[in-house]
């Protein structure tokens, strides 16, 4: 089965609605895999769980699905599942984090315009086909939210209430000192995690020259935000986004 192929689809899936399918999935199945009528693949659409479909009807370059039975119902999200918040970084890097999030579970996937990010526009088609194509390697049946670029503070206001923001902040509190001494150094992730109880998450990751003075001021006033250390190394922004997720999972999520 696992060398099955697997598509992310839009139709609604139920016993016996076939449904025709674009061009690129076609391509994707008739050509690059050379499959023909009657061929098994997996699909799934984010609400009705992933079936067991057959290749039927091939019309010109197109392609029919006929769904089988289910093979998997539809999970509930946990309410829990963490928001990621990151600025987002060079293209490449971005993709990763990106990718990485969906891979580890993230329930939204929302990009932050902060002083310090550079890269000030995100193209969120891409991302949907960064999301859609790791979920559908990792065999996630949901898929990510993704939200479109906005300020920092607009998007802490606009998490679910109750939501912790977990300020990933690489700094101690003297600007001055190197790694901004240990002054005022948040706590370590774990520690501050396993303090939290249930409440959802937001994982907060900065840009590659980090957060102001302001920034870092203002975040750890918030009373809804907690910041954490990833220990005494600086790591790339996307390093600490897998790390973080990764993190939460052990602690809060299904890796315990
Ligand atoms: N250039 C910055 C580092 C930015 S690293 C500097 O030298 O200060 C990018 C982001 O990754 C940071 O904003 C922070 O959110 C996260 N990060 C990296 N290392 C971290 C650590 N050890 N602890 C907590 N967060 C870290």
């Amino acid at each position: 089965m696992s060398s099955t192929p697997r598509l992310f689809v839009t139709q609604d899936l139920a016993e016996g609605a076939a449904f025709p399918l674009d061009d690129a999935q076609s391509n994707y199945l008739l050509r690059v895999l050379r499959l023909g009528p009657g061929a098994p693949v997996r699909v799934f659409n984010g609400r009705d769980g992933e079936w067991d479909v057959r290749i039927g009807n091939v019309q010109g370059k197109r392609a029919s699905l006929e769904p089988v039975s289910r093979i998997r119902p539809q999970p509930d999200v946990p309410a829990s599942a963490p928001v990621l918040l990151f600025a987002p970084v060079k293209k490449a890097e971005t993709d990763f984090i990106v990718e990485k999030a969906t891979e580890l579970g993230a329930a939204q996937i929302c990009p932050v315009l902060t002083e310090r990010t550079q890269t000030r526009t995100v193209r969120l088609d891409r991302f949907h086909k960064i999301v859609l194509e790791a979920a559908e390697q990792t065999e996630r049946l949901d898929l990510p939210e993704v939200k479109d670029l906005q300020p920092l503070a607009a998007a802490l206001d606009a998490l679910a209430a109750g939501t912790v923001v977990i300020f990933c902040d690489e700094r101690g509190d003297d600007a001055d000192a190197p790694w901004g001494g240990e002054t005022g150094r948040a706590g370590p992730i774990a520690d501050v995690l396993a303090g939290l109880g249930e409440a959802p998450v937001a994982i907060l990751i900065g840009p590659e020259g980090g957060f102001t003075p302001e920034e870092r001021d203002w975040l750890r006033g918030r009373e809804d935000a907690a910041a954490v250390s990833l220990g005494p190394r600086i790591l790339r922004a996307e390093t600490a986004a897998v790390a973080a997720l990764s993190v939460w999972q052990a602690l809060k999520g299904d890796w315990r």
